[in-house]
């Protein structure tokens, strides 16, 4: 198979994008980029530093200064924010929410994609997201939209939260999605939307190895 092509996977929270990108990135011998934990990263700095989601001055300085480093590690990539590990920090719930909030301001985005581009301009690269097909790599060699129903994701989060010791109700976790959902496709600068040339994929019945397997086998296809 060719290698370096870009890869780009968009679709809503716990659709499972992120899962599936990071095994097929450790098949295919790829980079991994999670763009979502770059706008994580940037809710955390603009929340340690104190400044309001209306303080475009503040912002743009924050913006100048920040480092955003994303490392390999095979258990999943390390979130390093100017010098810091936020990798788990970056996943509670207060980030969640301000990641969505900070992810429609222009200047965020504009800092984010030129950051995104060049990560992933030497090819061999799969990024996840809300605008990777759309807006960062218009031009990727492919492109795959995942959904998965509202029900099947809140579960999973759920899952996840379970795992990691934190109880939270199926509920509250649904209401979460559905806030982001809403805010993330309708905001004004590259909201979430499915990329005219993208694939589309339903995972709510699907296994992670066979979502795996589904992107897998279209690429090695080759274009
Ligand atoms: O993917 P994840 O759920 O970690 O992303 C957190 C938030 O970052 C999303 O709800 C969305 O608002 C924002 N985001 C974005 N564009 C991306 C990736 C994430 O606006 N490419």
């Amino acid at each position: 198979m060719k290698k370096g092509y870009v890869i780009a996977i968009d679709g809503p929270a716990a659709s499972g994008k992120s899962t599936t990108a990071k095994l097929l990135a450790a098949r295919l011998e790829y980079v991994y980029i999670d763009s979502g934990a770059m706008y994580r990263a940037c809710a955390l700095a603009a929340l340690q530093n104190k400044i309001g989601l209306q303080e475009r001055k503040k912002i743009k300085s924050m913006l100048d200064q920040i480092d955003i480093q994303i490392k390999y590690h095979p258990k999943g990539n390390k979130i390093i924010l100017n010098g810091e590990d936020v990798s788990k920090r970056i996943r509670k719930a207060d980030i969640t929410k301000l990641s969505s909030e900070i992810a429609v301001i222009d200047i965020v985005r504009k800092k984010m994609v030129e950051l995104q581009r060049k990560i992933g301009k030497d090819g061999a690269v799969i990024m996840d997201g809300r605008d990777i097909g759309t807006v960062v790599f218009p031009n990727a060699d492919f492109k795959f939209f995942m959904i998965a129903d509202i029900k099947t994701r809140a579960k999973r989060r759920w899952l996840e939260a379970k795992e990691k010791g934190e109880d939270l109700s199926l509920e509250s976790i649904e209401k979460e999605l559905r806030w982001r959902d809403e805010n993330d496709a309708n905001r004004k600068i590259s909201p979430l939307k499915r990329a005219k040339d993208a694939i589309d994929i339903d995972t709510s019945d699907m296994s992670i190895s066979e979502q795996v397997d589904f992107l897998y086998k279209i690429i090695n296809q080759g274009k």
